[in-house]
């Protein structure tokens, strides 16, 4: 399945936008593999593993959606747990990559 850029007004539901709703985790992510990654011995550097680390990382992460702008009182994952997975995602990817 061809998965395509999603356009705004996809999330577009009876008049209300749902582009507000995001994952927190994926920024979470973002932040751990730009501090891990450059330090990580195997790293090529690519786009492909990049995006392959960041996805298996996501997948073994539960999302927590919230509205844009809301207030989180308490962090119920915590960073060393982001990082544990993004350094685990990281070394699956190193052992086979998705390219030659
Ligand atoms: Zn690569």
């Amino acid at each position: 399945m061809y998965v395509k850029k999603p356009t705004e007004d996809e999330y577009i539901v009876n008049g209300h936008d749902l582009n507000d709703i995001r994952n927190i985790i994926e920024r979470r992510v973002c932040k751990a593999m730009q501090e891990i990654l450059p330090v990580t011995l195997n790293y090529d550097g690519c786009k492909i593993c990049t995006q392959d680390i960041y996805a298996l990382s996501l997948k073994h992460l539960r999302p927590i959606y919230v509205q844009v702008g809301s207030i989180i009182l308490q962090k119920t994952l915590k960073d060393e747990e982001i990082y544990e997975v993004v350094k685990e995602s990281a070394e699956q990817v190193y052992k086979s990559p998705n390219h030659t």
